[in-house]
């Protein structure tokens, strides 16, 4: 048994922001309380540090099996647990793509044996998600993942994304997309707009997302399917999102922290700021922001994307899409959204809890019988990111160097410590 002690219990499930004890007993929360004792129990002085329940990222990529020079279940697990994550949705896009009910099982049987948080597979949409014939979805369904994806691309027409959202919808299963209009993105690098002309790189419409979420709307109100808007980054794409929550329609969305702290104005000829959605105007960070503060947005998703040094090491035009994302999550929503003073700290733990919890269709909460998955984390533990030390097995950040404020101090899996940074071992 373990009980943690003295620390404040942010809950947004409940609403409960309090000083609270919290006792799990194995793998599941035993009690939840003001002055618990537990004499046989270890104890977790958790004083001046915020208790959350266990954070869930909706969007990652662990290159296993196939890419293993960037990523494996194992270290992305260790790069997610001490960035405060308790579980993880990785996407399909490996080799082979994660297609089909044994891929599915592949992963699941690796993530048993070698990772110290939950990993929740996504499937593909469509066979080698080409784009062509759906994948083997109800298999893998019973196999184990919790949505469906193209991700690294979009699903490629209307017609194949009706047939996935109506099959999907008999399943009661999520789909994902990667909102992308390839005859407008057409081997661009980054943002269309003043900087991509000042430093001369191929640029992308925010037009290019907003379009395909637009489709993806008007086919979530045909077809009645849940659907999730992927690392979201444009005001047009959340204007989609809005119209649909009025309609009440099952349509959620994730932005990542890039996207609400880094703009087009700061790319520059380093291979770390490009990503796939690419970092967007002033304006859209602007927008973002507002959506994650008056609830369009449902969850903060990292996007996690390991490349090896080697294959970043090129030119801007040549180098793939992606950045790591773990490790600096939080406490980039920590900086760029509750010290800048855009969202309270409650909103915050929920875009990391039970926000995603939802978008999955899950609960996500604090009390007897829940899984003992928590998060513990200070709000202004002073640390400086070092990309070279880092669980992740790549370095692809532009945030290497940065000071932060606030960071994961613990991380609990199924009752067990599972990551613990060692300034907190104050007990
Ligand atoms: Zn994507
Ligand atoms: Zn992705």
């Amino acid at each position: 048994m373990l009980l943690i002690k003295n620390g404040r219990v942010i809950d947004p499930g409940s609403r409960t922001d309090a000083a609270l004890d919290i006792l799990l007993d194995g793998e599941r929360i035993a009690n939840v309380g003001a002055g618990l004792s537990a004499p046989a129990a270890e104890t977790f002085d958790a004083k001046g540090l915020i208790v959350a329940p266990g954070f869930i990222d909706l969007h990652c990529h662990l290159r296993e099996p196939g890419q293993e020079i960037s990523e494996t279940i194992e270290t992305g697990a260790r790069a997610a647990a001490r960035g405060g994550f308790t579980a993880l949705c990785c996407m399909p896009n490996t080799q082979p793509v994660n297609d089909s009910a044994s891929v599915t099982r592949g992963i699941v049987e690796r993530a048993a044996a070698s990772a110290c948080v939950r990993v929740w597979p996504i499937g593909a949409v469509s066979v080698g998600s080409k784009g062509e014939a759906l994948a083997e979805i109800a298999a893998m369904k019973d196999a184990g993942i919790v949505g469906v994806s193209d991700d690294g691309k979009p699903v490629a027409t209307a017609r194949l994304m009706r047939q996935a959202m109506d099959y999907c919808r008999t399943l009661d299963l999520l789909v994902i997309d990667h909102c992308e209009d390839p005859s407008l993105f057409a081997g661009g690098v980054m943002r269309e707009g003043p900087t991509s002309v000042r430093l001369g790189l191929k640029g992308i419409p925010a037009q290019s997302e907003s379009i395909c979420a637009g489709r993806d709307v008007e086919l979530a109100m045909l077809t009645g399917a849940r659907l999730h808007i992927a690392h979201m980054s444009t005001r047009g794409s959340l204007e989609f999102v809005r119209s649909a929550k009025r309609l009440n329609l099952p349509v959620t969305c994730e932005v990542t922290p890039h996207h609400f702290t880094l703009i087009d104005e700061d790319v520059r000829y380093d291979t770390n700021y490009k990503m796939n959605p690419p970092l967007a105007s002033r304006s859209d960070r602007q927008a973002l922001i507002e959506g994650l503060a008056d609830g369009s947005v449902d969850a903060i998703a990292t996007d996690h994307a390991p490349h090896h040094p080697a294959s970043k090491d090129v030119e801007f035009d040549r180098a793939p899409f992606g950045i790591t994302g773990f490790e600096t999550a939080l406490a980039l929503g920590l900086a760029e959204l509750v010290h800048a003073g855009k969202i309270p700290l409650m909103r915050l733990v929920e875009l990391f809890t039970t926000g995603p919890a939802r978008v999955l269709g899950r609960e996500r909460k604090l009390a007897a019988g829940q899984p003992a998955d928590l998060t513990i984390f200070s709000p202004d533990h002073a640390w400086t990111f070092r990309a070279c030390e880092s669980a992740s097995k790549s370095r692809n950040t532009p945030f290497d160097g940065r000071a932060f404020r606030g960071a994961p101090m613990a991380t609990i899996v199924a009752g067990r410590v599972v990551y613990r940074r060692e300034a907190a071992a104050t007990a």
